[in-house]
């Protein structure tokens, strides 16, 4: 795999899917999900080992994951919301794991039924359960702060409690941290403030940021986020995605025009467009009736584009 600038992690198959009421059948998951690593994407969030009774599109986890897992030259990431996820997906063998931890006490307890620092216990459970394994077998954790630059249930987030859940997440000793505008709210300037002050608080654990573009902002949020030293963005095709608990949270950053917007600046992301735009019919193919986004898909690339090289 030839070296990147910026990671795009896909969290289509589990942020897009997640919101969309329509299952997708497992063997047009499976499909999509190598497209998207043929198409050279180098992390996909395949699934979520949530209860499938709270959300049946994940009723088939244990299959996609471990499907995925058979692909080459791509790193699996699966969510987990608690301890009894994080083993479910660890006996699969999943080598690394996103926990989200609410920065909104309204949203925790909706989301994950827990309150910020119960969340932040299961984390503890999760890194024991990590730490008891054998060296070669152990998993990365990555914390996932969402609601972090504001909530649809509490409104304001008080950029401090970010910071105390960087902090604690780095000192119970998760392998990095990924800060999340789960419903749409930041901003530019928010985010450049917001994820310098995490990067002062917890330095190169600070890892990802995961934006939704909700209100047309999502790729100036990943800029700004960027600018403010983060090197790995999550996006969805076709902006797929959301937050159940989240209400009139819609479309995470569109992975093409991402792509697209990071190899015209220079920026090397190790994917190819057209092998991408081939992903999304398969996407569009098996969700019939869903909403599908995206500039690039409908606009093509300009005459005479060309991929970002080494410097
Ligand atoms: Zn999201």
């Amino acid at each position: 795999m030839s070296a990147i600038d910026i990671q795009i992690s896909e969290v289509g198959p589990r942020d897009g899917l997640q919101n969309t009421r329509i299952f997708m059948p497992t063997d047009a998951k499976k499909a999509w999900i190598a497209a998207l690593a043929a198409a050279g994407l180098p992390e996909i969030e395949v699934c979520s080992f949530v209860n499938p009774k709270m959300i049946a599109q994940f009723a088939d986890a244990v299959e996609v994951a471990a499907y995925s897992l058979t692909l080459p030259d791509v790193s699996i990431v699966a969510l987990v919301p608690n301890l009894k996820g994080a083993e479910r997906a660890v006996e699969v063998g999943v080598r690394r794991i996103s926990l989200p931890i609410s920065a909104s006490e309204a949203h925790s307890r909706s989301n994950v039924r827990k309150s910020v620092d119960e969340q932040l216990d299961e984390l503890a459970r999760i890194v024991a359960l990590r730490n008891s394994l054998p060296t070669d077998r152990r998993f990365q954790i990555t914390a996932g702060i969402s609601t972090a630059f504001g909530c649809t249930l509490q409104g304001e987030v008080p950029e401090a409690d970010v910071l105390r859940i960087a902090a604690r997440a780095v000192e119970i000793d998760a392998d990095s941290v990924s800060v999340a505008d789960t419903v749409g709210y930041a901003n530019p300037a928010q985010v450049r403030r917001l994820l310098s002050a995490v990067r002062a608080e917890i330095g190169g654990r600070l890892e990802a940021a995961h934006f939704h573009n909700t209100r047309g902002l999502g790729l100036a949020n990943c800029v700004a986020a960027i600018e403010a030293g983060v090197r790995s963005l999550d996006s969805s095709m076709a902006g797929l995605g959301g937050c159940p608990y989240a209400p009139g949270a819609s479309g995470n950053v569109i992975t093409e025009d991402l792509v697209f917007m990071l190899e015209s600046m220079g920026l090397r992301t190790g994917v190819d467009i057209a092998k991408l735009l081939d992903a999304r019919k398969i996407l569009e193919a098996a969700l019939p009736g869903a909403d599908f986004y995206g500039h690039l898909a409908k606009a093509g690339v300009p005459k005479g584009f060309a991929r970002a090289e080494a410097a």
